[in-house]
């Protein structure tokens, strides 16, 4: 797709390491975005007919191109949204995995599937059902759309993809990889608009299915609109994941694992551990431990290997995280470290811990995301699952102790879509990842990711003296 400089478009590469602007990029015409659907729905008529084997050759070529460029397209992501240039790059790699992965097992897990019943016999058959719009956010440019992609691309759908407006490049150049991998012109296409937009695509004929990964309220807007055009929808929202330190946790080994996981991708995950439950008598320990981490962490230029802490992905969210802090401090919190903008150029912000945040107040409910390390202190372990289904979010969480038996119980407990055992929420690309209450719904990655928009249809061979 052809783009060329526009001075007042707000698609555009603002570098948050300088907040210089780098790229500008038109919003596109309804012109061209009509021959953008129309030419994804003709595309969708031949690619369901592509048989697995092909389908597959393009999504591992697709992912050999990914781990050949990683380099490259690392670190566009640190130009684009600030990440750490090894973090760019491991995310290129997972990428590529995901793409491998649906591609070595997608025809497996669209098999026909015999079901048992009384009379005759009768399986389901899993059928593409046709061009999916997927919406995504910023913070992980190349792999939120990977795991939209992937799985609906080897299942026969075909996609347009509305990214962010501040990663434009990433979102251009992903396009740019499947073209280059050979794949069918509309099989997968990059939109270049607004969020004000995409109520308009949701009605479109042509779109059979949606998908949004970002905040909880483009996610309330976005399903209400694909409700309205009964269409399937699958929504990936915030988080608050509670990270339960228990009684037999090795306590250096929680910290470290909680305070460093906050600050990867400079806290803007949705699975980061935003709020850490620990006993009473050990949290003072733990406060003083995370601490000590963070006034050695290195905050610089993200391209520079040595640098721990990026800046967040723009100045505007800098200023937000920063007012989030000081409300949280109006309201009663305790600022431990940090809290404030760094003395340089670009969205740099200390990373920063607070405790004694106040059930009722803005900090204890809202998703904090940036370099904020929320520790709150409980009495007991029922107290600490209380707290953390205490949440209108139910993303991920984690447990951490010595006895897994005794922290699997827990998790158990914790009413969020993941919850890993004396880890941070991670990713891979065999398991599921989503959330359930205002997290959202549905599934991505896994074998579950390549169900959420196919036509599960029933074909039952029977005779016409059946009963029912
Ligand atoms: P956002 O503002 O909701 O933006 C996400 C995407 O939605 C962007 O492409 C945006 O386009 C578009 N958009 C914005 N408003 C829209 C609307 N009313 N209708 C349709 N599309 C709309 O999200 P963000 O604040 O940048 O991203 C961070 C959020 O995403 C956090 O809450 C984070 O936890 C969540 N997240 C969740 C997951 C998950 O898997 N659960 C993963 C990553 C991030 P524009 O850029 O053009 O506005």
């Amino acid at each position: 797709m052809s783009v060329k400089p526009a001075a007042s478009s707000s698609i555009k590469t603002v570098n948050p390491a300088t907040n210089k602007i780098e790229k500008q990029f038109d919003v596109m015409s309804d012109q061209q975005i009509e021959q953008i659907l129309a030419t994804a729905d003709a595309a969708f008529q031949q690619w369901k007919k592509t048989p697995f084997a092909g389908r597959a050759k393009l999504l591992h070529k697709v992912a050999a191109i990914l781990r050949d460029r990683q380099d490259e397209l690392g670190k566009l992501c640190t130009i684009e949204m600030g990440k750490l240039h090894a973090e760019g790059v491991g995310e290129v790699r997972l990428c590529a995995d995901i793409f491998d992965y649906y591609a070595d097992h997608g025809e497996r897990f669209l098999a026909d599937k015999p079901l048992e019943t009384g009379i005759g016999s009768a399986f389901l058959s899993y059928d593409p059902i046709g061009v999916l719009l997927s919406v995504q956010p910023w913070n992980f440019p190349f792999y939120q759309i990977t795991r939209s992609a992937a799985p609906n691309i080897m299942a026969g759908n075909t996609m347009v993809l509305k990214h962010a407006s501040n990663v434009p490049q990433c979102a251009a150049i992903m396009e740019r990889i499947f073209i280059d991998a050979g794949a069918p012109a509309g099989v997968y296409t990059n939109l270049f608009v607004p969020g004000a937009k995409v109520s308009q695509l949701i009605g479109d004929k042509r779109i059979k299915g949606v998908s949004l990964t970002g905040s909880e309220a483009a996610g309330s807007s976005f399903a209400a609109e694909a409700g309205k055009h009964v269409k399937k929808s699958t929504l990936e929202l915030g988080g608050s994941d509670a990270f339960v330190v228990l009684a037999d946790a090795d306590l250096d080994l929680a910290v470290k694992t909680a305070a460093l996981g906050r600050l990867w991708n400079a806290g803007q995950v949705c699975v980061s551990p935003k709020r850490i439950i620990v006993l009473e008598d050990v949290a003072e320990a733990f406060i003083a431990k995370a601490r000590a981490i963070y006034e050695n962490i290195r905050i610089g230029d993200p391209l520079d290997p040595s640098t721990q802490l990026a800046p967040l992905s723009s100045e505007k969210a800098a200023e937000e995280i920063v007012q989030q802090v000081a409300t949280a401090v109006k309201d009663g919190a305790t600022l431990v470290y940090g809290g404030h903008r760094v003395d340089r150029p670009g969205a740099y912000m200390e990373p920063t811990i607070l405790t004694n945040i106040k059930p009722g107040t803005a900090a204890y409910a809202e998703e904090i995301f940036g370099p904020v390390l929320c520790i709150y202190a409980v009495k007991d372990e029922a107290q600490a699952i209380a707290l953390a289904n205490d949440s209108i979010f139910g993303l991920g969480g984690t447990v951490f102790g010595a006895d897994t038996a005794k922290a699997v119980a827990v998790a158990r407990q914790i009413d969020t879509g993941m919850v890993y055992i004396n880890h941070t929420t991670g990713i891979a690309p065999e398991l599921p990842f989503g959330g359930t209450k205002n997290s959202g719904y549905g599934r991505e990655q896994s074998p579950a990711g390549i169900h959420e928009f196919v036509n599960e249809k029933l074909i039952r061979i029977t005779t016409p003296d059946a009963p029912y």
